[in-house]
């Protein structure tokens, strides 16, 4: 399956990417641990992106477009891939879709902003593995280390209150209307979010069955 995942951040993407993931046996392309990645490594990607990360705003669109071209075509997606945090923006929706690549759906996570702007500062995520905690919903087994490669976890910069606030309102006015893209072509699922990673993840199991019937009643 090609699949898209939405949500506002710190909506839980991640975590319920890396399910949806290993269920599925298809790799998920984060375009957001991508750009860390290159931040890390202090690569030219990395230095053009951080700026724009640190504030909030979206890195412009022919930086991750061309990212994320690089990945479906490589051998990696070609038995399906989960995009997670990809489009982000109309422009982004559009290139996709010149790509040529079938999606399949685009699984939307939603959750009220109060509860984001919570979440986020507990938020503690793996620099080895790109693992996601919270120190209230998701805590790690072991106090500050990653329960899959034990690595120190860090809280991300840009889960500061002030950048929070920046990246919802960059989320309401440039993302939000991606959902709407999709929405007319039939494409989008919406989950409630608000209720914890157990509730999300069987609310997007159940969804993700039910596309796989209407798959298979298809060929039938
Ligand atoms: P995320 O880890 O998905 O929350 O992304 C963290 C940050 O990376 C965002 O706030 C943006 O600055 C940048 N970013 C990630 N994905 C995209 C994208 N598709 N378009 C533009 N910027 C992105």
């Amino acid at each position: 399956m090609n699949l898209i995942i939405m949500g506002a951040p710190g909506a839980g993407k991640g975590t319920q990417a890396q399910i949806i993931s290993e269920k599925l046996g298809i790799p998920t392309i984060s375009t957001g641990d991508i750009l860390r990645g290159a931040i890390a490594a202090g690569t030219e990607l990395g230095n053009s992106a951080k700026s724009y990360m640190d504030r909030g705003e979206l890195v412009p669109d022919d930086v991750v477009i061309g990212i994320v071209r690089q990945y479906l075509e490589s051998e990696c997606c070609k038995d399906g891939f989960l995009l997670d945090g990809f489009p982000r923006s109309i422009e982004q929706a559009e290139a996709l879709q010149k790509f040529g690549v079938k999606i399949d759906a685009v699984l939307a996570i939603e959750v009220d902003d109060d509860k984001i702007v919570e979440r986020m500062g507990g938020r503690r995520v793996c620099p080895g593995c790109g693992a996601s905690y919270n120190l209230k919903y998701k805590p790690p087994r072991v106090p500050g280390r990653c329960d899959r490669c034990s690595a120190e976890l860090y809280a991300r910069s840009d889960d500061n209150p002030e950048t929070v606030r920046t990246r919802l309102a960059t989320y309401h006015s440039q993302t939000e209307p991606v959902k709407k893209f999709y929405a007319e072509r039939g494409l989008l699922v919406s989950v409630d979010g608000n209720n914890g990673i157990e509730n999300t993840s069987g609310l997007l199991q159940k969804a993700l069955s039910r596309l796989t019937e209407k798959d298979d009643t298809a060929e039938e």
